[in-house]
């Protein structure tokens, strides 16, 4: 299976990054190494800058490509919640020097993931609310009414591209309030008020 993150599909978030807002979704992949569903998250040693990325996560229910925005809601059935870890110092290195993004995004554990899904007959997708709580603080909050480019659009895009397969995840892009996360930290994600995930920086 596959990991593909949406950048920039808040035009909150793009602001507080200094971020053009795109004309087209913009997006890059992270390995299945880079899956997380575990409690005990271990800081890497090669970042001192990890930042917090909440976002509504798609699983692909089909293999397709050359999907139109019509036809998408055929090659889902489920929602869940993770976070597009970052090393935001590293990141901007990256981009400053016009390299592609993959040591700070797609490094080992960087894409928590919730353990349950939720069905999208159970949810309004033009209304999912989600939010991240750092040590019972909520940090970020985020609703699917928000995107620059909707589930429909993001699939349609993507598989211009590449081929989607069965299990294959969209990280669907963060909204405002990205930050540092520390040692000692507790993060807990919400789904519509339902926690889907707590996680120990150690
Ligand atoms: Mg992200």
């Amino acid at each position: 299976m596959k990991i593909i993150c949406i950048g920039r599909n808040y035009s909150d978030h793009a602001k507080e990054m200094n971020s053009p807002i795109p004309e087209e979704p913009l997006f890059f992949l992270k390995p299945d190494t880079a899956l997380f569903r575990d409690k005990n998250f271990y800081y890497p040693e090669f970042t001192s800058d990890l930042h917090h990325e909440i976002e509504l996560v798609v699983k692909i229910a089909k293999v397709g490509k050359h999907i139109s925005v019509d036809n998408a809601p055929k090659y889902y059935n489920e929602i869940g919640l993770g976070i597009d870890f970052t090393a935001r110092d590293i990141q901007k290195q990256c981009k400053a020097k016009g390299l592609p993004w993959e040591k700070a995004k797609a490094f080992d554990n960087s894409a928590v993931i919730s353990q349950q899904f939720i069905k999208k007959e159970d949810l309004d997708l033009s209304n999912i609310s989600f939010s991240l709580e750092k040590n019972n603080t909520t940090v970020q909050s985020g609703n699917s009414v928000d995107m620059l480019f909707h589930i429909n659009q993001l699939i349609s895009h993507v598989s211009k591209y590449i081929t989607l397969k069965t299990g294959d995840l969209i990280y669907t892009g963060t909204p405002q309030g990205v930050g540092p996360v520390e040692i000692g930290d507790q993060l807990t994600g919400y789904l519509d008020e339902k926690a889907m995930f707590t996680v120990n920086i150690k």
